[in-house]
């Protein structure tokens, strides 16, 4: 049974849910569809309710949304109500902004025979969705606000290792008035997201995942000439140039790459060093390292979480010595993280050569690679050394310097002075091996929509 809970903190299987099985999946696309035929015309005031709504339920009970997310995943508990908070601004967010967001927009054409020209934007269907378990609620909020405020309707398929966190929220939407059949999650098997994606009525896919998930989703959904949005992996450049206030910067990179146990797409993964400042960034680093504190999830004195599972610790252990055996240095930091729990001890990788290929992966977990980088120009070079592309950050006390550095990396979001930051006003997304597409604000909303040209011809116009 592949759907399961499993506390990463000690062990222990928790619940396991069976399979769906191919009439439940038949019938959550009927009832999605029939769902979609009335959601599409309500009022946008009707979704703003719901939107409202769910943003209220998600705050009032902030503390048991996050005790279910710290059990199934393991994150801090504070970070886990800092995500409940998110997910509650991005309902907020689809609430207020929706509708003008959607407005019909009057082309400004310049040849008087085109008419008047209005672009309306109109829901397409049925969304499947499918997502990752390192942010549960944010995840799924950050699809549904936006679609279901547009007159689409959503099915879910969630992490295997969050059942509870997925079910939560299709009871949290239909207790915000959301009708019947148009959020609904799924424990489907892979032929089953196979088979809702070749169905008529299912309009396209946005995946949050890694690459490979990408790769397998995108084709299916290419093949049934299906529209999908793809949200990857990262390997986020956290560039240090020799003008930046060295304090703050050491400890804004301890949080960008440990924030979640350092399983974020957007993790400051790689901090590149002008070698000026390089020295003496690297002792500031460590010492931060060293002092997080590694133990139970739900005690507010614990600063890093275990990660979601034991198979994620081995792996990334197992990433640690193939760096290595690359030529790396592989520096363990602080106490000894405890023995039980999916725990993998604070590692510092230096000497990563252009020739080590662990350079260019994704390590989901408190593992960080430090690069020294002759100057602003070498740092940029070393920034670009990905295939990925999605988010990263240029620490400098001159902003001038940082934006036009920051315009030099090839991502989707670059940040001056601050790690990639996640907020619900602001677009997520990026580009090469972080995928296509983009979630939030207004991109977001307009992913699965039909941008409808209706152009009003004077009849007497001449051809
Ligand atoms: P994953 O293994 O790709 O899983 C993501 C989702 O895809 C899960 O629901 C998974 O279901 C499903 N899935 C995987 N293979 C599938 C297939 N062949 N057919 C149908 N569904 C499939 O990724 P993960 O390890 O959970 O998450 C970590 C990755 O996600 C990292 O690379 C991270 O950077 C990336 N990520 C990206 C963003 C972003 O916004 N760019 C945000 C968060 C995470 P099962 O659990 O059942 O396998």
């Amino acid at each position: 049974m592949a759907y399961a809970t499993t506390n990463p903190y000690t062990g222990e299987v928790l619940a396991t849910f069976p399979d769906a099985t191919d009439n439940e999946v038949r019938q959550a696309i009927d009832d999605a569809h029939a769902a979609f035929l009335d959601w599409r015309d309500t009022p946008f005031a009707t979704r703003t309710a719901v939107m409202t709504k769910a943003a209220q339920i998600l705050r009032a009970e902030a503390d048991d949304f996050a005790r279910l997310l710290t059990l199934e995943m393991g994150k801090l508990f504070a970070e886990a109500k800092a995500e409940v908070e998110l997910s509650a601004a991005i309902f907020d967010y689809y609430a207020e902004h929706a509708e003008s967001l959607l407005a019909p927009e009057k082309l400004p054409v310049s040849d008087p025979r085109s008419g008047d020209a209005v672009l309306v934007h109109q829901p397409l269907g049925v969304l499947l969705a499918i997502e990752p378990w390192n942010f549960p609620y944010y995840q799924i909020a950050r699809i549904i606000a936006p679609q279901l405020s547009a007159g689409n309707t959503v099915l879910l398929k969630h992490a295997s290792n969050v059942p509870q966190s997925a079910a939560i929220f299709q009871t949290l939407m239909k207790r915000a008035g959301l009708p019947d059949g148009a959020f609904r999650n799924l424990y489907p098997t892979r032929g089953q997201v196979e088979m809702i994606l070749n169905d008529p009525r299912v309009c396209g896919a946005a995946l949050t995942g890694s690459e490979g998930a990408g790769s397998v989703i995108a084709s299916q959904a290419g093949k049934a000439l299906k529209k999908t949005t793809m949200e990857l992996g990262g390997a986020d450049a956290f560039v240090v140039l020799e003008d930046a206030d060295l304090e703050k910067t050491a400890k804004w990179a301890v949080f960008g790459r440990h924030w979640n146990a350092g399983q974020v797409c957007v993790s400051s993964k790689r901090v590149i060093v002008v070698d000026a400042v390089y020295d003496r960034f690297l002792e500031l680093y460590t010492a931060g390292v060293a002092a997080l504190k590694a133990g139970d999830p739900m005690d507010p004195e614990t600063t890093l979480a275990p990660l979601s599972s034991q198979g994620a610790a081995k792996e990334i252990r197992e990433n640690i010595a193939k760096a290595v055996a690359h030529g790396a240095t592989a520096t363990e930091v602080g106490p000894r993280v405890p023995e039980t729990g999916a725990f993998v001890q604070p590692t510092i990788l230096t000497g990563m050569t252009g020739d080590n290929p662990a350079r260019l992966w994704e390590f989901f977990g408190p593992v960080s690679m430090i690069f020294r980088a002759r100057d602003e120009a070498d740092a940029i070079r070393i920034a670009n050394d990905t295939p990925y592309g999605l988010g990263g950050s240029v620490f400098t006390k001159d902003t001038a310097r940082g934006v036009e550095v920051a315009k030099k990396i090839h991502t989707g979001m670059v940040f001056v002075n601050h790690p990639t930051m996640v907020k619900a006003d602001l677009p997520f997304g990026g580009v090469g091996r972080s995928g296509y597409g983009r979630e939030l604000i207004g991109l977001g909303i307009k992913e699965f929509v039909n941008h409808k040209l209706i152009d009003v011809v004077d009849i007497d116009a001449p051809f």
